[in-house]
């Protein structure tokens, strides 16, 4: 497996480098709103720590990640009135990994509609700031 490139787009976003929508941060994981979402409030949970992706992450930085998405998982079944989530990570190109740094999605569903297909369509920037303020405004509780 290559090793972590810090110069993916999720380590920029990480360093301050790049804007997200931020939803959540503590000091292990932070998750922001996926700017292409397959259904409202797609976001996305990842370590602070440098990992390519589930074969090379420290056990620890996975369990923060893990905690963190189930509070956002909560928090997304709230503010999107969902009927459920799904949970997905990818590793490596095979696997259907396109940004190297591991993440987490949590994609809010609702009973009958289909996902979009993966980075179909960008978000409208009001769309997400609303969204990102609302989930965070959960988090806090
Ligand atoms: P994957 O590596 O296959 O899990 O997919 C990477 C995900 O990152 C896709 O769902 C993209 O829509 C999303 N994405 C790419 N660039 C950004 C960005 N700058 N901010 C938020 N999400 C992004």
């Amino acid at each position: 497996m290559p090793s972590y490139d810090p110069q993916n787009i999720f380590a920029k976003i990480l360093r301050g480098e790049l804007p997200c929508y931020k939803v959540y941060e503590d000091d292990k994981a932070l998750a922001f709103l996926d700017i292409m979402p397959r259904a409202p409030g797609h976001t996305l949970v990842l370590p602070k720590a440098p990992a390519r992706n589930l074969l090379d992450v420290k056990p620890d930085d996975l369990a923060a990640v893990a905690q963190v998405a189930q509070k956002v998982a909560s928090a997304a079944m709230k503010v999107f009135s969902a009927d459920g989530i799904t949970l997905q990570q990818f590793n490596e190109g095979a696997g259907g990994q396109v940004v190297f740094h591991l993440h987490f999605h949590v994609i809010p569903r609702k009973a009958g509609v289909p996902m979009k297909p993966p980075a179909s369509e960008k978000e409208k920037p009001e769309v997400l700031s609303d969204h990102a303020l609302k989930l965070a405004a959960a988090l806090k509780g």
